[in-house]
């Protein structure tokens, strides 16, 4: 991510969460997200300034960001299996532990700003490993929640 882009991120105040755009039932049932196969895993949620500030006064520690102005979270090894969780995940419950102050990063997932390619433009992409939506589910007559 450039200057540019990561300063405009660092910047962003958010007035209101957004609602959850998966349903629970689909994500306490899916362990893809908050999971990665790598410790420097480009899906790494990204952390504004301000979004880091809120998350340490809610338990997260600071050595838990590289850069307390903007940065991605760094995440810890799994203790229940390979790869890497972030560090606000309970593998025993699935649970978020600063669910109420996640990131915005988090809140439009699995939806994701994102370069693309070539890196010449900043897009929006979805992870297709969220089940939820790589199947289709949200034709389901029940969504949005
Ligand atoms: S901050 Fe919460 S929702 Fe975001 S990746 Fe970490 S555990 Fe998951």
């Amino acid at each position: 991510m450039n200057a540019d882009v990561q300063t405009s991120r660092s910047q962003l105040v958010q007035i209101t969460p957004l609602p959850q755009l998966v349903p629970s039932r689909v994500c306490l049932s899916c362990d893809v997200c908050c999971r990665f196969p790598e410790p420097n895993s480009p899906l790494r949620p990204y952390f504004t300034g301000e979004e880091i500030r809120r998350a340490v006064a809610r338990g997260m520690a600071p050595a838990e960001f590289t850069d307390l102005d903007g940065c991605q979270v760094s995440v810890v090894p799994s203790p229940v299996s390979d790869g890497y969780l972030c560090p606000a995940f309970d593998p025993l419950t699935s649970h978020c532990r600063i669910y109420d102050v996640r990131p915005l990063d988090c809140q439009i997932y699995p939806l994701m700003v994102m370069w693309n390619a070539d890196r010449t433009q900043v897009v929006l992409g979805w992870d297709s490993k969220c089940p939820f939506l790589r199947e289709g589910k949200v034709a389901h007559p029940a969504w949005p929640y």
